[in-house]
């Protein structure tokens, strides 16, 4: 292909003044491929076809017509949950990542990333970056380390895990996992040790909204059918501005684009609120009370569907229980369901709120318009801020069912309809032990692991840990009291041995024994597949360096050969841990890690995915028609969709024999429920439908939440003393381009976001007499810390904000690491859980290899708010109550931007006293926890009950 050129004036300007080299005549002639596309709304992406050998211009060299030659990978993005698929351009030279761009085949982000999909360049080519295992020299937290091999990591580590799982010490091996998102992989691996080791992240941030979800239909999150939405309505604090950003916000503007209205509740003005036709900034806190107005609108207004109602919620369970006296008929229902809230009027809630009567109204219409398409969607935000945060995704979803819009086109769904579950190679039995430090029985209904309480119940001798694994985890920074954190992780009678699976140094590295580099997006193997829209997909994350050679005919054994220095991927790390901590295969759990294929082999990576990949359905078939393998397919793909839409699988038909109580049973299992329409699959709780009426709640010691309802906040309006300064602080909102604790070696997202100053509105700061940038002390319970103010209109009068993205440290003893956006620090404790934290320096990158390093223009790198907020375990679902009653006063004389405060012992007089919100179990038969609901790593049922060895006794 030629082309005829011309120079612009510009360029001809520039070439006769000497700024450019002299342009020829004519590009020359070359072999670029023509850009072309299987959908012509991608037009500028590469043909698949052209995937293994694609050419373009070089960018700083285009004038002379200089391509350079890439294989193009696929991959999948791992800095937030979305999933989006990446294309990663490797030079077919030297073989290393050029760039990444968006993955056309991918179903849920068709191509498209936010900024952090192509900041991953950022992150593997970070000069800083660990890599080759570490371990520590000197006591644990004092910052020497020593190089290391694999093997002895392996050896040492599988020691001590088989030392407890053959001492019976069964609960002290844990996994602590900060990013997720390799579907069942470690879920095998710990049922094939035998242990409850698996803890996460979801109480710092889900649990409240899944609990408000699995009560109304077991599946505990929302996937919104955004893209056919007539109207939505977010509850958002980062909803569409992080968590999903990239698959739900383009569909969201789709829906915008063909007419849909949106309505956002969030203190701020953010970039969501900010698109919205509607924005509701309420009183934190309040949301569950605007959500209950809407629903008593649409109550008495008749514009609910009656359909869905009467044949698909369990109405009758509540006339039953609550109004015995009243006939069992629909319209007895609606009119018992209507004086339940005949407190929640549009002026209740604007009284309590702040958004006013007369939008509560038209929101409740817009929604009865829409109908079936009404999406809704709730993450963190108001459900992970508030005492009682988890009714805010129980009132919201109110709003669904009265609307008919559950599981519909244009509505939303189930999260569970859109995840895939594989079928795993040699999967072992559930295990049978029942880890108190996960699951303790103050929290039965928790959702999940009571994970940010571990410190605290390790200080208080409840347990400890032989093996603790964190993947991707940084405690000490992202939870809530991390100095607790530390006083727990720097304690070997505590934690035996601790090591951090990481990409890059963090706050909770540095308290490790052991730091194994573990590969970032384009390093590691994982199965991806979340609910992004209504479908079902895959996207297979792989390392794209091992798919490059193999495409070069040089395959490698194990994933670190091709990796950057010896960074590792975990899914191989776990077969080679496995198999050393029981060599001969006496423990029963070598078998586990046996090939599927090669009796009595070990497992390879391949073929555990070629295992799994052939069992997708529809897959083989799809890659035989190319002539390649199911694996294959995935590996040059990236992304399979296994189903293009999932609407109203409820209404699958089942088989079995119809009981007194509707439910359809089979086998002496229940497999559905009788519905007009026959015998149907239903939803997955006791009733078998939508529970507006939960006998759980009930039975498990709370009966005044049978019904959705509203729960006062713990910074609700009543508990702030405004003439002593007190304000509440919502904390929980991220920034669109940082990622929690791994943006910080990521340049170009530093580079647009630096600093998480104080919000507040411009009327608080004049009474209070502030300007933007006025340095000021936010007291917390335990401590407090000094930050910058930003008076704004964009937040809510007599609210404050601060984003949990920025505050990274490192101190004079720690690696040099994470230097776009870390601060050096000077930490002390100075007397027994009296902890200081003053900067001493900002961004400086003194000495870089990356010639950018000179070009830094910031040097804040914001204040770690966390780290002084005390832990607030919410009584029902468990989750960390994020928002904070703070104390306001202005900086004192001594006061530095960044300081931090905090006294631990106080952290543990707070836990105490949120500890006595709770109901223990047991519940009904001696339970530990409802069966019905979800719980990760489930182990044998019998463990349910609180003396396992005696099933009788339910
Ligand atoms: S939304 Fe952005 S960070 Fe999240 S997976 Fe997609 S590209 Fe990556």
């Amino acid at each position: 292909m030629s082309h005829a050129f011309k120079p612009s004036w510009i360029e001809s300007t520039a070439e006769n003044l000497g700024i450019i080299p002299k342009l020829p005549d004519k590009h020359p002639e070359h072999d670029l491929k023509p850009v072309e596309s299987e959908s012509p709304d991608l037009a500028n992406f590469p043909a698949y076809e052209d995937w293994d050998d694609w050419a373009e211009y070089e960018a700083k060299d285009w004038a002379t017509g200089k391509t350079k030659r890439y294989s193009l990978v696929p991959t999948v993005c791992f800095n937030c949950e979305a999933g989006c698929g990446l294309l990663a351009y490797m030079d077919k030279e030297t073989g290393e990542v050029r760039k990444f761009e968006g993955n056309p085949h991918h179903p849920g982000s068709r191509g498209r990333n936010c900024a952090k999909g192509p900041a991953t360049i950022n992150q593997i080519n970070d000069t800083d970056r660990i890599l080759h295992p570490l371990k520590r020299k000197g006591k644990r937290g004092e910052g020497g380390w020593e190089r290391i091999g694999w093997d002895q990591v392996l050896d040492e580590i599988a020691a001590e895990i088989r030392k407890a799982i053959q001492e019976e010490r069964k609960d002290e091996v844990v996994y602590h996992v900060g990013r997720p998102g390799h579907e069942g992989y470690i879920e095998r691996v710990l049922n094939a040790w035998g242990v409850d080791g698996h803890n996460s992240h979801t109480n710092i941030c889900s649990a409240g909204a899944r609990l408000g979800y699995a009560i109304w239909h077991g599946a505990d999150r929302p996937a919104p059918d955004y893209a056919n939405a007539k109207f939505i309505l977010l509850i958002s604090s980062h909803l569409e501005a992080g968590h999903y950003f990239n698959p739900h916000a383009q569909r969201i503007i789709e829906a915008k684009n063909e007419g849909a209205k949106i309505a956002v509740m969030d203190i701020r003005l953010s970039n969501t609120a900010s698109r919205a036709d509607y924005w509701m900034p309420t009183r934190p806190g309040t949301e569950a009370a605007v959500l209950l107005a809407v629903a008593k609108v649409m109550l008495d207004e008749g514009i609910y569907n009656e359909t869905f109602l009467k044949e698909w919620t369990n109405w009758q369970d509540w006339l039953k229980a609550d109004h015995s006296d009243a006939e069992p008929i629909f319209e007895n229902f609606i009119e018992k369901l209507r004086e339940h809230y005949a407190d929640y009027t549009p002026e209740f809630a604007e009284a309590e709120s702040g958004v006013p009567a007369k939008t509560v109204i038209e929101v409740a219409r817009r929604i009865g318009a829409a109908g079936p398409q009404f999406a809704a969607h709730v993450w963190r935000s108001a459900a992970s801020g508030n005492l009682g945060g988890w009714q805010v995704a129980r009132c919201l979803h109110f709003l669904n069912v009265l609307s008919g819009s559950v599981g519909t086109f244009g509505g939303t769904l189930p999260n569970s309809w859109g995840k895939f579950h594989p079928s795993v190679p040699n999967p072992a039995p559930p295990h049978k032990t029942w880890n108190e430090l996960h699951f303790p029985d103050e929290y039965p209904l928790s959702h999940y692991e009571m994970s940010f309480l571990l410190p605290h119940f390790l200080k208080e001798g409840r347990g400890k840990l032989a093996v603790y694994f964190t993947r991707v985890f940084n405690p000490v920074w992202t939870y809530p009291d991390g100095f607790s954190w530390i006083e727990a992780l720097r304690d070997p009678k505590l934690i035996g041995l601790h090591a951090a699976l990481t990409p890059t140094w963090n706050e909770t590295a540095f308290f490790a024994d052991y730091v194994l580099p573990v590969g970032h997006a384009s390093e590691r193997h994982d199965l991806v597949s979340y609910e992004t829209h209504s479908g079902l997909w895959i996207g297979f994350r792989q390392p794209v360096h091992r798919e490059f050679l193999r495409r070069q005919g040089k395959p490698v054994t194990f994933t670190y050969e091709a990796n950057p220095g010896e960074v590792w991927e975990e899914d191989e790390f776990w077969i080679e841990l496995s198999w050393r901590v029981d060599p001969d295969g006496s423990l029963g759990i070598r078998k586990y890690f046996e090939s599927p294929y090669r009796a009595d082999e070990k497992m390879t990576i391949d073929e555990y995915y070629q295992y799994i990949f052939e069992r997708v359905p529809g897959l083989p078939e799809v890659a035989e028609k190319e002539g390649i393998s199911a694996l294959e397919y995935m590996q040059r793909h990236g992304a399979y969709a296994v189903e293009n839409d999932n609407y109203k699988r409820y209404l699958a038909k089942v088989n079995g024999t119809i009981a007194a109580s509707g439910l359809v049973e089979k086998g002496g299992e229940v497999v559905g429920v009788k519905a007009e329409s026959g015998k149907r699959v239903g939803f997955p709780t006791p009733s078998r439908k939508q529970e507006l009426y939960s006998q759980t709640l009930v039975d498990w010691k709370w009966p005044e939440y049978a019904l959705p309802a509203y729960i006062k906040s713990h910074v609700h309006e009543s508990e702030m003393d405004r003439n002593a300064g007190e304000f509440p602080l919502v904390p929980t909102y991220r920034l669109p381009t940082l990622i929690h604790s791994r943006s910080t070696n990521a340049k170009w997202l530093m580079e647009i976001a630096n600093r998480n100053p104080l919000w507040m509105h411009t009327s608080d700061a004049k009474r209070l007499g502030y300007t933007t940038g006025d340095l000021v002390r936010v007291n917390t319970e335990i401590g407090h810390f000094v930050a910058r103010v930003w008076a704004t209109e964009a937040v809510r009068p007599g609210t404050l904000a601060c984003s949990h993205h920025l505050g990274r440290w490192r101190r004079p003893q720690d690696p040099i690491a994470n230097r776009w956006g870390t601060s050096l620090v000077d930490l002390k404790e100075e007397a027994p859980g009296q902890w200081r934290m003053r900067k001493k320096e900002g961004v400086q990158i003194k000495k870089s290899s990356d010639p950018d390093s000179s070009r830094i223009f910031w040097e804040d790198t914001g204040v770690h708010q966390n780290i002084t907020f005390p832990v607030h375990p919410d009584p029902q679902s468990g989750m960390h109550c994020w928002h904070q009653k703070v104390r306001l006063e202005k900086a004192q004389p001594d006061d530095e931007y960044g300081d931090v405060f905090v006294d631990t012992n106080k952290s543990m007089v707070i836990y105490r006293k949120w500890l006595e919100k709770t109901r223990p179990a047991p519940g009904p038969d001696n339970l530990r926890r409802p069966l019905w609901l979800k719980r990760p790593l489930r182990p044998e049922t019998s463990l349910f009950y609180l003396d396992p060895k005696n099933e009788s006794n339910k």
